[in-house]
């Protein structure tokens, strides 16, 4: 056990010295720069992280997240070796919650390369920017900065060359960045990730434990056939929990990538583990081959030790031996369960056992073979029958493998009121601008904008009357800049726009971030929204006059947020917005007072046609 305060021998060397040394142990490549810091700003609660790189991270590192950011004095401090927030004793270190603890990967860091920090706490008016060589000649100013800690790191191992000489090429650099940014996005779906390569976005998460985002997650680490091809499992004993997606049999990979282990949050390799999953796929893959999954396993912290590896990739169980059984119980019981489909399907073929095979804990239900499940994409994304073996102390559930969100864009047809105009059924769209519907009394042509509008405009206003406008918070704030003239309006009003459900911070000269926008905006250009709405405000006044001009306002927002004419739209989202003018009151006219749609009765056209 290596209690960092009882190394009193390392303290006679230089602390810059010292720094490099631990860099050796925690610092093997941009990656492990990139997890540390990661790993820091999801302790510090970032609910959006942003990682860019380039030249394979050689060049330039970047870490920027919103969360608690830090104080000067704790900014200082945190490149000190042996500085954590995390741990303060001995007991502390066996109930480890939060990833890091050792608090060394910052100094090591720096000792290595040119590291610049920029922090600041919420609630402070500045940030504090610091600046290092090679963990020497600290610099530090103040500086307005967002909320938020941004981490950039130059030039990683330009004072160690012989460590430079270790790195693999640009490319392989960037794929273990990528690999790790993905294993973390997948544990923690409540946190938005963004990767940026040589200034190329390449993966941009958003935040949300829906479905879709987990899929999304599940896709970027695996590729686009695991979701489909997954059982997912979910399991308690006590005061231990497994979880996870187990990749089909056919999925089976060349080498052990692909098994990935999370224990209490945290990615780690394990050999027994990864035996226990080999043992519970067995007779199901072929030779030598390994099976796609990510597993979570959470336990009680005292039974776990995390500090057994400089990077905390490993992981000593106080438990092993109900570990191993647990896991491999429970994975081939959950794959057992789909023995039935996943064994007797042609595209699985690796997974059809021989005559006389063995199953693992085969009970005889694969031969209760239903025809219509044999086809395996529906057969997985159908609830699977399932009853969990009878084991007093634990209980099992396979749920069914998250089923792909259908493009849905139109609602289903409310029941509306008597005396609500039927806007009848869209037949199509003229000019990219007008929706032309049939309805029983004769045509409706609709302006798309206008009519957009009105609904947004209405939902805003009875949102803001009940409590305040439903926002969204933006993944990654879009910076904004304005003219000198232009930013001094836009700051002169960003409590009103606040008000708004417009979120929008300083950022430094004449830039501002825009953080979160109402979520009935869809498709905002947040540049001429911020800009238009100040603007506004600017004219007549004080924001106390907000009240007497809001429904000028919230029609600017509800023009900026609406589908534009000249927009497609399929046949679907035009009978969705019939459906939603419909239901909205004052739905005739737009916010403008313009109208938003005409008719045209039966009548009207035979006379025209001289039919009548
Ligand atoms: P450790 O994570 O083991 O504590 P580090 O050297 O990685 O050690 O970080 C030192 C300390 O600096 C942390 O304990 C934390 O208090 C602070 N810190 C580092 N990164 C961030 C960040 N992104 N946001 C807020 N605080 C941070
Ligand atoms: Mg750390």
């Amino acid at each position: 056990m290596s209690d960092p305060s009882s190394t009193p021998v390392i303290r006679l060397l230089p602390e810059v010295l010292i720094n490099q040394i631990a860099a050796g142990e925690v610092v093997e490549r941009p990656a492990s720069v990139v997890k540390e810091l990661l790993e820091n700003s999801l302790d510090a609660q970032a609910t959006r992280i942003e990682v860019r790189i380039d030249g394979g991270g050689r060049q330039l590192i970047h870490v920027g997240d919103n969360g608690c950011g830090m104080v000067a004095e704790q900014a200082k401090l945190s490149l000190a070796r042996h500085a954590t927030s995390k741990i303060q004793n001995l007991r502390d270190l066996f109930a480890i919650r939060t990833l890091g603890f050792r608090g060394e990967a910052l100094a090591a860091i720096a000792s290595v390369s040119h590291l610049e920090m920029e922090s600041r706490v919420a609630d402070e008016p500045d940030g504090i920017r610091l600046r290092l060589a090679g963990g020497k000649d600290l610099q530090e100013n103040r500086v307005a900065t967002p909320p938020g800690t941004r981490i950039t790191v130059r030039n990683l191992f330009f004072n160690t060359p012989a460590r430079l000489k270790f790195l693999r090429s640009d490319r392989t650099e960037t794929g273990h960045v990528t690999a790790l940014v993905q294993r973390m996005a997948l544990v923690r779906p409540d946190v938005g990730f963004r990767l940026v390569i040589n200034g190329t976005e390449t993966l941009d998460l958003r935040a949300g434990e829906e479905e879709r985002q987990t899929e999304a997650r599940l896709t970027a680490v695996f590729g686009g056939d695991f979701v489909a091809n997954c059982i997912r499992l979910d399991v308690e004993h006590e005061r231990a929990g497994l979880s996870g997606w187990l990749g089909l049999p056919g999925l089976h990979r060349a080498n052990g990538a692909a098994m990935h282990l999370f224990v209490n949050g945290r990615w780690v390799r394990d050999k027994l583990v990864n035996h226990a999953l080999r043992e519970a796929y067995r007779g199901l893959l072929p030779k030598e081959t390994w099976p796609a999954v990510a597993l979570f396993l959470e336990l009680p912290p005292g039974d776990l030790d995390v500090n057994v590896h400089p990077t905390k990739e490993e992981v000593r169980f106080g438990q092993q031996d109900f570990v191993y059984s647990w896991i491999r119980r429970s994975v081939a019981d959950a794959l057992a369960s789909m023995g039935a489909t996943a064994t007797r399907t042609t595209l699985f073929p690796a997974a059809i056992p021989r005559e006389g095979q063995e199953h693992p804990l085969d009970d005889g239900s694969a031969d209760e073979v239903i025809p219509e499940r044999v086809r395996l994409p529906e057969a997985v994304s159908r609830p699977v029958a399932w009853t969990a073996p009878p084991e007093p102390t634990t209980s099992c559930k396979v749920s069914e493998v998250p089923r792909r969100q259908e493009p849905v864009v139109a609602p289903p047809m409310p029941t509306l009121p008597e005396t609500t105009v039927r806007l009848g059924e869209a037949v199509g769209q003229i000019h990219g601008t007008y929706i032309l519907a049939q309805t029983q009394a004769g045509l409706v042509v609709v302006d798309q904008h206008a009519a957009h509008e009105r609904i947004v405009f209405e939902a805003l206003k009875k949102d803001f009357a009940s409590r305040r406008i439903a926002r969204q918070i933006l993944l990654m704030p879009e910076v904004l800049s304005y003219s000198a003239v232009e930013a001094r309006v836009v700051s002169a009003h960003l409590e009103t726009l606040e008000r708004l459900g417009v979120v929008v911070e300083p950022f430094g000269g004449n830039a501002f971030a825009v953080r979160e926008l109402p979520s009935m905006l869809a498709d905002v250009s947040a540049r001429s929204l911020v800009l238009d709405l100040a603007m506004e405000v600017e004219r007549f006044g004080a924001s106390s006059a907000l009240n007497a001009r809001l429904e000028d306002l919230l029609t600017t927002m509800a023009c900026h947020g609406s589908v534009r004419a000249g927009r497609r739209m399929t046949l679907d989202e035009m009978n969705a917005l019939l459906r939603r003018i419909e239901s909205t009151t004052f739905a005739g006219q737009c916010g403008h007072g313009r109208p938003t749609y005409v008719e045209i009765g039966l009548d009207e056209l035979e006379k025209r046609f001289g039919r009548k």
